[in-house]
């Protein structure tokens, strides 16, 4: 492969809209850039958070090793397509016509969405080896042994921490359904509102178990006091769990999850998180 070159805010020419053609193919346009050969601000976003799925420094300047992880990732899809008889020929890491054709036909046969991208539903289907597992039909369920047993065991142990510190904490959200995410990424899309989330169905640690949401009560009312979230915030990360007012993208104070240092395509690849 010749040396690919390093892409940062500004950069325009072809080696941009492989870029962006990958990106999109791998389901991250969700800020709808334009595919034209441009890194604007928007494009910069999405390489943003794909370096932080990888846990890369999240700097926005494509070099040669997010080039590397996010051509491996477009290969493993096409091997994974040639592997069900979907063929793309030589997976060269590209997504271009052929893998988005190749994906269509897939999701057909599937009763996907014929999009043409590895959305999370098509990835779990093109990859999980657990065909059994029917964890996106689950319902959303704010009771904590909806969660992962771990994640479960660390909820409780934070509403303890909270309770003696004189904070009143209730959980709002432990599993969410696939459908319910699916729904709030809509939101501010495709049907009406602001938009409220990044993550489609499968692409949120709630729909894991592994994730959940706790809302401060002051005077039988959900708090707006920032502050107390903080304390809260830091409450959950002496636990060990990764706190949404640190976030990146969407700062979401609420949330807190713990991964074991999976990423969810991880999970939708068929990684099982240790019990
Ligand atoms: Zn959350």
């Amino acid at each position: 492969m010749p040396e690919l070159p390093t892409i940062r805010l500004g950069s325009t020419g072809e080696y941009v809209r492989l870029l962006q053609m990958n990106l999109n193919g791998l389901a991250l346009n969700y800020n709808n850039f334009a595919i034209n050969g441009t890194y604007d601000a928007k494009t910069m976003a999405v390489v943003k958070e794909f370096q932080d799925r990888f846990e890369m420094e999240s700097n926005g300047i494509v070099e040669a090793h997010t080039w590397s992880i996010l051509i491996e990732q477009v290969k493993h899809v096409q091997k994974q397509l040639n592997i069900h008889g979907y063929h793309v020929g030589y997976p060269d890491g590209w997504y271009r016509a052929s893998t988005t054709s190749a994906v269509e036909r897939f999701q057909q046969n599937h009763g996907l969405q014929p999009l043409g991208i590895v959305d999370p539903r098509t990835r779990r289907k093109l990859f999980n080896p657990h065909p059994q597992d029917t964890i996106e039909k689950r319902p959303s369920s704010n009771d904590l042994n909806s969660l992962h047993p771990h994640v479960a065991m660390l909820a409780k142990r934070f509403l303890e921490l909270t309770r003696t510190h004189n904070i009143d904490v209730r959980i709002t959200t432990a599993f969410r359904s696939w459908d319910e995410s699916d729904r709030l990424f809509a939101q501010g899309r495709t049907t009406p509102g602001p938009i409220v989330s990044n993550a489609r169905g499968g692409d949120s640690y709630h729909n894991w178990g592994l994730a959940f949401d706790a809302a401060l009560i002051e005077n039988g009312q959900i708090s707006n006091d920032i502050r107390k979230y903080f304390t809260m915030g830091h409450l959950g990360e002496q636990l060990g769990l990764k706190w949404g007012g640190t976030f990146k993208s969407i700062v979401d104070y609420p949330h807190f999850q713990y991964t074991f240092g999976l990423n969810t395509w991880d999970l939708l690849n068929g990684v099982i998180p240790p019990k």
